[in-house]
């Protein structure tokens, strides 16, 4: 693939992109590539109507082809919160240390069977004409009690993966970057291009 603009401004998974994707696009840019580039805000319902939002809005803007990605964690005893607020859980502005004691609060004294969740992400990419296609991964797991491991970031002290009893911060980025919601929906999206002409 010759060009390909990865809109994101989470640098963390900017770099889990780079790391899939340095081996087969030619050029590949960040936002930080296009400063005066502001994303629109998430107002979607659902992580597809989210990760449209922003990568056609950036692509119309750079005429450079543009993947954008949702996603977030989905707990079954909360009905699937926090979902599309994941990053906002705790607030506007919250920080991943204020989201996860705000997940923490609402699971005291739920026991371990019922604190199954998943990762969800969906992958969209669109075209400076407008076009768009997605893709979706998700990586289901629990949440546990304390935090444990410092690696990634979000949610990832707190996600126990249980076929690695480890969570997504005690697992090292290569094994994340197989496992992981993200790898998912992107592999499905390499498989895409990898029949195309981009
Ligand atoms: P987004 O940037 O709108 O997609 O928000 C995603 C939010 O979901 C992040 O800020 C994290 O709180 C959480 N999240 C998504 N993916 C991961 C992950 O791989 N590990 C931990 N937290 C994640």
């Amino acid at each position: 693939m010759k060009q390909l603009l990865v809109a994101t401004s989470n640098r963390g998974k900017f770099g889990e992109f780079k790391a899939m994707l340095a081996p087969r696009v030619a050029e590949l840019f960040s936002l930080a590539d296009f400063p005066q580039l502001t994303l629109p805000p998430e107002t979607g319902r659902t992580f597809a109507e989210n990760a449209i939002i922003k990568a056609r809005h950036a692509a119309r803007e750079t005429g450079i082809p543009t993947i954008a990605d949702d996603s977030g964690l989905e707990v079954d005893y909360l009905g699937g919160r926090p979902g599309v607020l994941s990053a906002r859980f705790a607030g506007e502005s919250a920080t991943d240390g204020e989201n996860n004691s705000r997940l923490l609060l609402e699971l005291m004294h739920v026991d371990r069977k019922q604190r199954g969740a998943r990762f969800a992400c969906c992958i969209a990419f669109c075209q400076p004409d407008g076009s768009c296609l997605t893709f979706s991964g998700q990586l289901a797991g629990s949440i546990i009690e304390q935090p444990r491991g410092s690696n990634g970031f979000g949610y990832d002290p707190l996600f126990l993966v249980s076929e690695y009893d480890q969570t997504l911060a005690e697992l090292d980025s290569t094994t994340k970057n197989l496992i992981s919601h993200r790898a998912k929906a992107f592999q499905r999206f390499l498989e895409h291009i990898s029949t195309g002409d981009f």
